[in-house]
């Protein structure tokens, strides 16, 4: 795995703005597989300008995250269902040329 750095610090002020603290992090597992997921992941896929919005993402209790993996799974059925669909509007325009 990648050893990516956190300003950690920058994003724990943004907590004391917030009048948050650490400990009221919003505990998180993936919505569909169940497994954990980790804060200091998810905000190291963001950048430093887009902390505050992903932190309140984080915390907003109408949200539901997916993990990588169920995430990259959904993308490829939803690729899948793309694909077949294209195929399905061939065949239809094909059947109403004939
Ligand atoms: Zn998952």
């Amino acid at each position: 795995m990648k050893n990516i750095y956190i300003p950690k610090k920058s994003i724990l002020n943004l907590f004391y703005k917030n009048n948050l603290s650490i400990n009221c992090l919003k505990e998180r597992c993936c919505w569909k597989c169940k497994c954990d997921l980790d804060f200091w992941d998810y905000i190291s896929q963001s950048s430093e300008n887009e902390f505050e919005y992903m932190i309140e993402l984080w915390q907003n209790a109408n949200i539901e995250f997916y993990c990588c993996e169920c995430f990259n799974q959904k993308t490829s059925d939803l690729k899948k269902k793309k694909n077949n669909l294209l195929d399905l509007n061939l065949i239809l325009t094909f059947i109403s040329t004939v």
